[in-house]
């Protein structure tokens, strides 16, 4: 079985082909799958049935993703959706609107990539649940395509994505680019590629791999301690020289892209927030030219808590002191667990 949502618009043209349709039926093939999002091959009734018909022979196919929860905000801005795959995995898919005066919303999507991660960061609530699966790339598309069918019943549109949700995507590396392939492709779903940011924890190989992919989309990279070993405690898999070679990273990043690395940075109470260690950061950053995020810790099971509000802005003072260029990110929807780290899916047991 092979899933349409996976299928790359040149992989389609050759499919229409196979099948001695005229090559218009790609185009119209691609337009009802990124438009009109059918459930299934037998809904799409422009095609012709010899077409349909022919499809469903081949094994192509159209997997489910099922809204089986939605939790909006108090403020209406983020709505955390629980999907139900074809398989029964239940995933979690957030939607963050920024409504500026009276304007569209910029609608930003936030997809997971796996369930689960392997990574094991302490204070992320995914990385504490373990790992089950990857995802495939039409699994990953159709978090975008859900949310990109609720928002056209109000008459907008997914404008920005970003692989911030459960899961390492640089761990799942051919899906995930996949994925991008067919969200970014002007005959799919057609997504600028820079509204599109990867976050990763850092797995070095593949930062290389995606400098070279000839892609525009923006990087992010989780650092969260200016040296090895406060490191370490954090991100338990990370490398014994991860701090260097990941700044070495962003540089390399930005020389063949053009793109300017976002560094992320969880700040914790009493664990990586002090000034001495902003300090630290201000000296590794020095001159570097990557934007800093800083991210108050959503707090998890791990029993990590967010700084007082003045230990924030002075960590951020410090670092724009040595000219690093700093933002705190003001999390949106913690109060319904949707906020960064605290995906977990067992919620759903709780249903
Ligand atoms: N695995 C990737 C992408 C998913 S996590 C990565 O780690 O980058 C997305 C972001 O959420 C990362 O920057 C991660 O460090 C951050 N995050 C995880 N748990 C968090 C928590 N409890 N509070 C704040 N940010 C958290
Ligand atoms: Fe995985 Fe990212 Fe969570 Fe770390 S922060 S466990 S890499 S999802």
């Amino acid at each position: 079985m092979t899933d349409l949502y996976r299928v790359l618009p040149e992989e389609v043209d050759k499919l229409v082909t196979s099948m001695e349709q005229p090559r218009y039926r790609a185009d119209q093939l691609l337009h009802m799958l990124y438009n009109e999002f059918p459930k299934d091959i037998s809904s799409m009734r422009q095609l012709p049935a010899e077409m349909r018909n022919a499809l469903s022979t081949a094994g192509y196919t159209i997997g489910s993703a099922d809204e089986v929860h939605r939790v909006v905000s108090e403020d209406g801005q983020t709505t955390k959706l629980l999907l139900k795959l074809g398989d029964g995995t239940l995933i979690e898919t957030v939607l963050m609107q920024y409504r500026k005066n009276k304007g569209r919303p910029r609608s930003t999507v936030c997809v997971s990539t796996q369930v689960g991660c392997q990574m094991g960061c302490t204070f992320c609530a995914t990385g504490q649940m373990g790992f089950e699966r990857n995802l495939k790339a039409e699994e990953i598309v159709a978090q975008v395509l859900h949310f990109a069918s609720v928002l056209r019943e109000r008459g907008e549109h997914v404008t920005n994505l970003v692989f911030m949700g459960m899961g390492e995507p640089l761990a799942n590396y051919t899906e995930t680019i996949r994925a991008v392939k067919l969200l970014t492709n002007a005959r799919a779903f057609g997504l600028g590629q820079r509204h599109i940011t990867i976050s990763t924890v850092g797995v070095m190989k593949e930062i290389d791999r995606l400098a070279d992919e000839d892609l525009q989309i923006g990087l992010a990279i989780s650092l969260h301690a200016p040296n090895d070993e406060l490191r370490r405690k954090l991100v338990p898999t990370a490398g014994p020289h991860s701090v260097g070679d990941l700044i070495s990273a962003t540089r390399s990043y930005f020389k063949k892209t053009g793109r300017r690395v976002t560094l992320e940075y969880a700040l914790i109470n009493g664990v990586n927030d002090s000034p001495e260690i902003a300090a630290e950061l201000a000296t590794l950053l020095k001159g570097n030219g990557a934007h800093v995020n800083l991210i108050p810790v959503n707090p998890t099971a791990g029993g990590f808590q967010r700084p007082r509000w003045k230990r924030i802005t002075e960590f951020e003072r410090i670092l724009r002191e040595s000219d690093v260029n700093c933002t705190v990110r003001v999390e949106k929807g913690s109060e319904i667990s949707a906020a960064c780290g605290q995906l977990r899916t067992d919620t759903a047991k709780n249903l």
